[in-house]
């Protein structure tokens, strides 16, 4: 299996106005963030979860060959909008519409922002959207294991997490973005798993994210053997965090590829 990082910021990933920010250098190319978003190759099949403003640029650097399973985790602009740029991988999959799996709400974004996207085929080059909600488990045609559960992102909004198990290798990756905590539920399903990609927003707590040190300890009771840090802001310089981060976590980086 093969995870790549297509994505590993939020919208505050690089300062916009605040040009002053103390602490980031800018001259890493590791602290030049687009939105979250990451794609894996997992029992020969191409799933990407989420895909945020900058996901076209990011599959040309990263060289993205095909998407055959989409998963939005919730329905935010930084997730959501690149998705019309799904256009091309319907194309190469001879017109067929590309399965999108969602929360409620997340499906009834989908079918909001992009309906004339919402059909079986393309065949005039523009999307073709299949939105189905997700349940506790589904199982892929190559035999991946899908479990989901849900996480609390502030107060009127929640998130899809997701586990996603290769049947090849038995090998397991959670990936657990914008939330402010990961109820016992949460912990339980990603028990132990490989790779954890968790949410570690800033030092500091915010009411819909976790900070650091709370995705750190999220990390810890969960068990997971590596963790990633995602949708970091400026305040996170690269080289000076990873230096304080316990061993066996790291913060991941736009076009870092692990392999699982
Ligand atoms: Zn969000
Ligand atoms: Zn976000």
């Amino acid at each position: 299996m093969e995870l790549l990082f297509l994505g590993t910021g939020t919208s505050q990933g690089v300062p916009m106005i605040e040009w002053k920010c103390d602490g980031l250098d800018l001259n890493n190319p590791k602290n030049w963030r687009g939105r979250s978003c990451a794609h894996l190759l997992i029992d020969g099949q191409h799933v990407q979860i989420d895909a945020g403003p900058e996901f076209r640029l990011a599959c040309i650097r990263d060289r993205v060959p095909a998407v055959d399973h989409f998963f939005l985790t919730h329905e935010h602009s930084d997730h959501i909008l690149g998705m019309e740029d799904l256009r091309r991988y319907c194309a190469i999959n001879g017109g067929n519409a590309i399965p999108v799996y969602s929360t409620e709400s997340g499906v009834a974004r989908v079918k909001t922002l992009f309906d004339y996207g919402i059909r079986e085929r393309s065949d005039d080059g523009y999307i073709a959207l299949n939105p189905l909600v997700m349940g506790k488990q589904l199982r892929l045609p190559a035999g991946t294991l899908v479990e989901s559960v849900i996480l609390p992102h502030g107060k009127s909004i929640s998130t899809l997490g997701l586990v996603f198990t290769e049947q090849t290798s038995g090998k397991r990756i959670a990936y657990y973005t914008d939330c402010n905590a990961v109820p016992d539920a949460a912990v339980e399903l990603a028990k132990n798993v490989d790779v954890l990609v968790i949410d570690g927003l800033r030092p500091n707590p915010h009411p819909t994210h976790l900070s650091v040190p709370e995705a750190i300890e999220a990390a810890q009771k969960i068990g997971a053997k590596q963790t990633y840090l995602i949708h970091m802001t400026w305040q996170i310089d690269h080289d000076t965090w990873s230096a304080k981060l316990p061993a066996n976590v790291a913060l991941a980086y736009d076009g870092l590829r692990v392999c699982i």
